[in-house]
């Protein structure tokens, strides 16, 4: 049986034809429906008694994020992310400064940060990587010194909570995707997530046309949501909480079945870290042991994913600056299969092929 390093769930088939149900007789389908408001206060709820924005993705999210902080020129960020982090900042016609990333978390580097500023500099668009926090505290300060915005790439980051707050309440946003492949999803989706109810508001127009009936405020795009994904995020999100304790066990199987090779995880000092399990990465010493591995289990129908590579200072069509920190981790950082669905002994079974390929 095939092992993939991912397995969206899908909840008992009745709870989401119930909502289905509903949005039959209401013939509401999209356009801010009952279900995409009730399932942005549930999120709001969840999320501190933040603004919420559900979006169509995570990258729309991002596209209209940088929109309404009104960002231009440069925008420092990390090469160890996802590309969508770095080609956001291009389609909005700026610039990505690549800051290089520490080698505990995998999050930008907040020590390196200030060198990179300059009259040209924005913002800040961080990402929690494998939902492990950056260094919120150390980049507030920056941020705030240097009159920059600060974005967070929350992707990963849905449920972690740090010095008794939610993640996503961080700077003056964050974004976060409901992609099918994450810990909470919606089948396809995002949110945009903030403090500010003004900011919420702009966004609300940014990604809704900018026109509220014949009144036209704004350029706009269609960034909205649907009725049938937010009927899948409210059949979910209840059982969060569920998923992370799933996973929190899979994980302590994998760190016992794996150790003593000489593999490296992440490991994250802060210690108010609430951490939601979102990934299994392992760093291996090399990228030809990696690469062995990788496809040893690919013989065996277990499929693994090179997450993240490469680093994005490096891509076809954009180069920055090197970051050799992120230009290494990305060689060696190998996400395993991770999912609530994963039985414990699968979890024995994937880690015992890592041990025999492992030479
Ligand atoms: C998944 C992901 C995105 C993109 O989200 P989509 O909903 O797929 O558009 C952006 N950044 C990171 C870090 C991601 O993991």
């Amino acid at each position: 049986m095939t092992i993939n390093v991912t397995k969206a769930y899908l909840p008992p088939i009745a709870e989401y034809t119930a909502y289905l149900e509903g949005i039959w007789e209401r013939s509401w389908l999209t356009n801010n429906g009952p279900l995409v408001q009730r399932l942005e206060a549930d999120l709001s709820r969840y999320l501190d008694d933040t603004q919420v924005q559900f979006t169509s993705n995570g990258t729309i999210a991002l596209q209209v994020a940088i929109k309404a902080l009104d960002l231009n020129g440069e925008i420092i960020t990390t090469p160890f992310s996802y590309v969508a982090t770095t080609t956001a900042i291009l389609w909005e016609n700026c610039t990505p400064v690549f800051v290089d990333i520490e080698d505990r978390t995998f999050c930008l580097d907040a020590t390196k940060i200030e060198a990179a500023i300059t009259p040209r500099t924005s913002a800040i668009l961080a990402t929690h990587v494998y939902g492990y926090p950056c260094d919120v505290l150390a980049i507030e300060d920056i941020a705030h010194r240097h009159n920059l915005k600060v974005i967070y790439d929350g992707a990963h980051a849905f449920g972690v909570r740090v010095h008794g707050r939610s993640l996503l309440s961080y700077g003056d946003l964050s974004t976060c995707s409901f992609h099918a492949t994450k810990l909470f999803h919606t089948v396809e989706g995002g949110a945009i997530v903030m403090n500010d109810k003004e900011l919420a508001r702009k966004i609300w127009l940014y990604k809704s046309f900018g026109h509220i009936g014949d009144e036209y405020f704004t350029i706009g795009v269609n960034g909205k949501n649907s009725e049938f994904h937010a009927a899948m995020g409210l059949c979910n999100l209840p059982r969060v909480p569920g998923f992370i304790e799933q996973r929190r066990a899979l994980a302590a199987i994998y760190r016992q079945e794996l150790a003593g090779l000489p593999l490296q995880f992440p490991e994250p000092t802060e210690e108010s870290l609430e951490y939601n399990y979102a990934y299994f990465p392992v760093l291996f010493d090399s990228e030809s042991r990696l690469l062995r591995v990788k496809e040893a289990l690919a013989a065996q129908t277990v499929n693994t994913r090179r997450y993240f590579f490469p680093s994005l200072n490096q891509l076809p069509y954009h180069q920055g600056a090197p970051c050799p920190v992120s230009e290494d981790a990305s060689r060696r950082a190998l996400c395993l299969p991770f999912y609530q669905e994963l039985t414990a002994d699968q979890v024995r079974w994937v880690s015992q092929l890592v041990r025999n390929y492992h030479y």
